[in-house]
């Protein structure tokens, strides 16, 4: 099978300053109207199709957070209207959840032109609400892989204009976020079949060309070559040898290849998870070929920031590969050393995340970056934890804590923190080895597995490592509408953006 890398071009985004016109509005399938639940009566009087829009407002249950009402626009082409009333001081995670379902809206009635209008906030609000419409109307109608003969029904959104639009709006951040975030819900989407690692690491060396990108592959002989035998104890029942390590390196102007990198982006790449040895049963089989979301939204939040030419020196490292079971698969009680000299003991083959991500991170910190960031789905305990609306944060900087608590809630992509603290150890004392890849006891394994991870990163290197428990929830998160969310890619982008992270790190 193939591969070609999904369009990713987005709908037609105009920003207009002035307020919509009746002729415009007109001419529009959908528009999705945004006020807050007090507004002076006068402010009607400014809007085009006023006393229709007061009297749908007056209607509306400002309690409500959810949708008030859908109706159409008295014209001839019927436009279809939303209405979305928001309360004063409400979450971003409720902002963006509220403005996902009034672009569903649009999308189910199957909408190609929609327009978007905030009336009646505050300067700042106007302008935080209105990006916060622009991304969800963004995220709203992407599509991600289908093989179906009959067409598709939905439509995609052409075009979004946004009247009324603040000044000071960063266009192409949110354009950058979106097309990060929808490239990482294709990726984590597809069918296995498609996305094994040989099309994986064809596809990647393919966007690294068009994107100018440095690009290394550290195929299974050069890992040999370094001894990385935790990634290739994984590697080593896939049907073929195409298993390997992607290194992209991003230099802004100033910069060379061989600077230390401000940021090293890392993720786990498992296209497919079977547990190996430690077969998985069926039902937690179904849907394994999302167990490379860590490596998408590692790729995804390199192609943002990328695209958008922060002044960093940016890695990005992708551990790809599959879990299968095969007579040469590796299984409980082997004992192999990571490229560090670390020796581990295996103890479970469906715990091949960390194993992969172990060698990985041995060569990154070799790079002496003063951020790395993982991400991977890692363990069911992250979930069982914090659910799958959450995911779960551990740094071995710990001052980080309120930092990263307070990014998830301004970004609307919420994280919460766990500890790793080194006397958490002794639960992986080996009687063969330096190190048990898994604790046998029970409970707090995602913990563990930051544990174990941490004997991979170099402490001189800040380190925060994200198990995606919302990598995957059924009907979406926030304003994303899929079951695969991309979710790392809004916390991440923005986190780097801000920068305020690495003055915090030079204290
Ligand atoms: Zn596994």
């Amino acid at each position: 099978m193939s591969l070609k890398l999904a369009n990713l071009s987005l709908p037609k985004l105009t920003l207009n300053p002035k307020p919509p016109s009746k002729t415009a509005l007109d001419k529009l399938d959908h528009v999705i109207l945004v006020t807050p639940d007090t507004i002076k009566t006068s402010v009607w009087k400014t809007v085009t199709y006023g006393t229709l829009l007061k009297q749908m407002y007056e209607k509306a249950d400002k309690k409500n957070a959810k949708l008030a009402l859908s109706s159409h626009l008295s014209n001839r082409n019927l436009t279809g209207l939303s209405l979305g009333v928001v309360q004063k001081n409400r979450s971003t995670f409720k902002n963006l959840t509220q403005m996902g379902e009034l672009c569903k809206n649009a999308v189910d009635a199957k909408a190609e032109h929609i327009g978007l209008l905030l009336v009646g906030f505050s300067p700042d609000t106007h302008k935080e609400l209105s990006e916060i419409l622009i991304s969800a109307s963004l995220a709203a109608s992407f599509q991600l892989w289908k093989k179906k003969s009959k067409k598709p029904t939905k439509k995609k959104f052409k075009s979004i204009e946004l009247f009324s639009a603040p000044e000071a709006i960063n266009v192409a951040q949110l354009k950058a976020e979106a097309s990060a975030n929808n490239m990482a819900r294709w990726l984590s989407a597809l069918p296995p079949n498609y996305l094994n690692s040989k099309n994986y690491v064809a596809l990647v060396e393919k966007l690294a060309k068009q994107k100018k990108w440095n690009y290394k592959f550290h195929n299974i002989l050069a890992l040999e070559k370094l001894g990385a035998e935790a990634f290739l104890a994984v590697a080593q029942a896939n049907p073929h040898e195409d298993a390997g390590i992607v290194h992209l390196q991003y230099c802004p102007p100033g910069t060379t290849a061989s600077d230390a990198p401000d940021l090293a982006l890392v993720g786990k790449g498992i296209c497919f998870d079977t547990g190996g040895t430690n077969l998985k049963p069926a039902n937690y089989m179904l849907g394994m070929q999302g167990d490379m979301g860590g490596s998408a939204v590692a790729l995804s939040n390199f192609y943002a920031l990328s695209q958008l030419k922060v002044n960093k020196r940016i890695d990005c490292w992708l551990a790809i590969t599959e879990n299968h079971i095969d007579a040469h698969a590796y299984k409980p009680n082997d004992v192999v050393t990571a490229i560090n000299g670390t020796s581990i003991e295996v103890i479970h083959s469906d715990a091949e995340g960390r194993m992969a991500l172990a060698d990985t991170l041995s060569l990154v910190s070799k790079t002496k970056p003063k951020l790395i960031m993982d991400f991977a789905t890692l363990t069911g305990a992250a979930v069982y934890s914090v659910t799958d609306r959450y995911s779960c944060v551990f740094t071995n900087r710990p001052q980080l804590h309120n930092d990263l608590i307070q990014h998830g809630v301004n970004t609307g992509e919420r994280v919460w923190p766990f500890p790793q603290d080194d006397d958490y150890d002794s639960s992986l004392e080996s009687k063969v080895a330096d190190t048990l890849q898994c604790s046998t006891e029970n409970g707090g394994d995602h913990i563990m597995a930051a544990r174990f991870l941490n004997k991979f990163v170099d402490d001189k290197s800040a380190w925060i490592h994200m198990d995606l428990s919302a990598a995957e929830r059924k009907g979406g998160l926030a304003h994303i509408p899929t079951d695969h969310t991309g979710f790392g890619v809004r916390y991440t982008t923005r986190l780097i953006l801000e920068g305020s992270i690495f003055e915090k790190l030079a204290k």
